[in-house]
C-alpha cells in the first residue's frame, strides 16, 4: 500500500503571483512577462516542501474559455512559474465552463483529480487562496482552508479555518499546525 502524502493546494492569481487591482477587483496577468511572484512565495513553497507537503496549483483560467486568452499564454506563464518555484509538483488548470461543472472552483474536481494522481491525503491537506471560490473549493474537497485577505470588494461564502494577510503568514499557520 502506498503511503498517502498531505498536500498544500495553491490558488495561482493573487496567491502566488501579483494581480492588478482596479476598483477593488483583481485582474490576472496575460503574459509570462507580466507574471511576477508575490513576496515570500518562493521561500514559503520551499518551507512547505521541506515539511513534507506536495504542492499543487489549482487555477481557474476562464479567459481561455471566453477566447480572450490563448492556452499557449497560460502555458508560458506556468513554465515561468515552474522555473521560479521548482518545488511545485503539479498544476491543475480549468479553462472553461463545461469542464467547470466538476473542476471549476468552487467545485473541488481539480483537487480530487490531483489527489488521485499523486496519492494525496486530503484529510491532512490545505487550500490557500484569496477568493471565496478557493475557500469553498477547499471546504468541498475536505481540506482545511486558509484565506489570504487582501480586502477585495467581495464577500466570502463558506468560512475558512484561518484568515491571514500574506502568503508568508499562510505558511506560518500551516507549519505551526502540521510541523
Ligand atoms: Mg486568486
Amino acid at each position: 500500500m502506498t503511503a498517502l502524502r498531505p498536500a498544500v493546494f495553491l490558488d495561482r492569481d493573487g496567491t502566488l503571483n501579483v494581480q492588478t487591482v482596479r476598483n477593488g477587483k483583481p485582474y490576472s496577468p496575460a503574459t509570462a512577462e507580466e507574471f511576477q511572484l508575490l513576496p515570500g512565495v518562493a521561500e514559503g513553497c520551499r518551507a512547505l516542501k521541506t515539511a513534507g507537503f506536495a504542492l499543487v496549483v489549482a487555477t481557474n483560467q476562464p479567459d481561455v474559455g471566453r477566447g480572450v486568452l490563448a492556452p499557449a499564454a497560460v502555458e508560458a506563464m506556468h513554465a515561468k512559474l515552474r522555473a521560479l518555484v521548482p518545488e511545485i509538483d503539479r498544476i491543475e488548470v480549468c479553462y472553461d465552463r463545461e469542464d467547470g461543472a466538476r473542476r471549476r472552483k468552487p467545485e473541488p474536481g481539480m483537487l480530487l483529480d490531483a489527489a488521485a494522481a499523486l496519492d494525496l491525503d486530503l484529510g491532512r491537506s490545505w487550500m490557500v487562496g484569496d477568493r471565496w471560490r478557493d475557500v469553498d473549493c477547499g471546504r468541498r474537497a475536505g481540506v482545511r482552508a486558509v484565506f489570504i485577505d487582501f480586502g477585495y470588494a467581495e464577500e466570502l461564502k463558506a468560512q475558512p479555518e484561518f484568515k491571514v494577510r500574506s502568503f508568508a503568514e499562510a505558511v506560518e499557520v500551516i507549519l505551526s499546525r502540521d510541523p
